[in-house]
């Protein structure tokens, strides 16, 4: 059966990143920047006072002290987002904003807190150091310099230097076009009322929810009985997409029909099963334009897939360079009692105590159970073969989080 390894490095080998698009910046968030994007002026763009205060010479008050304190003339007051043209003389003083521009003439801001206004005069207890409270012009970028370079994810920052300097529109790796369709004759949706021996379909919305995570939407095609006539052409209708990820209907059951139906679609198979636990009967493939992930249905298992296999696949597409979460070296808070021939994947909780990972698996590990996800931030990854592993153990641990 075949590596988990060689199946994502396939996986990843098989995965085209997406091409250019031009994206509103609203909608940017966690997308990844096709080319360089530069400053299209100097931040600050002009020099502006960084208090509200009163703009002065200097000169004029050197000599101000307690004792002494040195009055100058007002004049008029300089709001944020407007200009003053006349220049400052000595002898007298501009209020101003926090953010207006500085006028002509004036070389320091006194801050308003530390003056005393007399009707025309505004009196001064000390000498402002120069060029006190001004920020100046390219201070903090210059125009032309790179702001963001190509391949970085767009950020809340990255979003603050996009609008600064007026990228109302954003040249990112295209989000990919996800369709999601699942398949079981035993599946219900959210809203409706269980009968006898079905269920309702969760993987779907924990498959959506993952997505995202990566800020990609999907279109949720929702349930199609394991019927392959009802399968065909449903799968007809969404094959034109990035990703096909299909819940449910890829193992050896008699009624598990995504395969075959697959195949008649001229959908290459490129590999089907892989050495994991669970998860095993993952079916990956493709043809020119999109590819295909055929995912058990038991819920543990659509996660796990999720999470080794189709994230890391999607996150190339989106152009990232770091395509996985990370990979951490954990203790065992607890043993690890299951042991398989194949590599497992542990639902898991983890945490930090004293600068060390501490890492114990869900105590019900079952591939249909529903809690061990809700619980879990990690998955602990056991090697094939392993023996059970006693307490304190080192283990490779996959946050799920960013813990
Ligand atoms: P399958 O991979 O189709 O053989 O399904 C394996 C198990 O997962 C069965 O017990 C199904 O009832 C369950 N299952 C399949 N699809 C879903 C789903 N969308 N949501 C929750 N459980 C599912
Ligand atoms: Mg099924």
């Amino acid at each position: 059966m075949l590596d988990p390894d060689k199946a994502k490095e396939i996986i990843l080998e098989h995965t085209p990143v997406q091409a250019p698009q031009d994206v509103a910046l609203e909608t940017s968030l966690g997308l990844v920047v096709h080319e360089d994007i530069k400053a299209t002026c100097a931040v600050p763009a002009f020099d502006n006072s960084a208090m509200d205060g009163y703009a002065v010479k200097l000169e004029d008050l050197e000599n101000a002290s307690q004792d002494s304190p040195i009055a100058l003339h007002k004049l008029d007051y300089i709001p944020a987002g407007s200009r003053q043209e006349q220049k400052l003389q000595s002898g007298q003083c501009f209020q101003i904003a926090t953010g207006a521009e500085i006028p002509p003439g004036a070389n320091a801001v006194v801050m308003k807190e530390n003056v005393t206004v007399e009707e025309s005069k505004v009196w001064f207890t000390k000498p402002p150091k120069p060029q006190e409270h001004i920020r100046f012009q390219g201070e903090d970028i210059e125009e032309g310099e790179i702001i963001i370079s190509s391949g970085e994810v767009i950020g809340p920052g990255q979003i603050s230097l996009l609008a600064a300097f007026g990228y109302a529109n954003v040249l990112v790796k295209s989000p990919p076009r996800i369709t999601i369709i699942t398949t079981g004759s035993e599946l219900v949706d959210v809203g409706e009322a269980l009968e006898p021996g079905k269920i309702r379909d969760s993987n779907s919305y924990t498959l959506a929810a993952l997505l995202r995570e990566e800020n990609c939407f999907c279109d949720r095609v929702g349930i199609v009985k394991d019927d392959p006539d009802l399968l065909l052409e449903t799968l007809k209708a969404r094959i034109d997409t990035d990703f096909l990820l299909i819940s449910g209907g890829v193992s050896v059951g008699e009624h598990d029909f995504v395969k075959g139906t697959l195949k008649e679609l001229g959908v290459e198979e490129i590999f089907w099963k892989v050495n994991i636990k669970p998860g095993k009967p993952l079916f990956f493939g493709k043809n020119e334009t999109t590819l295909v992930f055929g995912m058990p249905g038991n819920p543990a298992s659509s996660y796990v897939v999720f999470e080794e296999f189709v994230r890391p696949s999607i996150r190339k597409a989106m152009g990232h360079s770091n395509v996985e979460k990370n990979l951490i070296n954990a203790t065992l808070e607890e043993p690890v009692k299951q042991r398989a021939n194949r590599r497992q994947y542990l639902r898991a909780q983890l945490r930090k105590e004293d600068n060390q990972y501490l890492v114990k698996p869900m105590p019900f590990q079952g591939s249909h159970s529903l809690r061990s996800l809700a619980g879990a931030n990690a998955l602990i990854i056991v090697p094939a073969n392993s023996e059970a592993l006693p307490t304190g153990s080192s283990v490779s641990v996959r946050s799920l989080t960013t813990i």
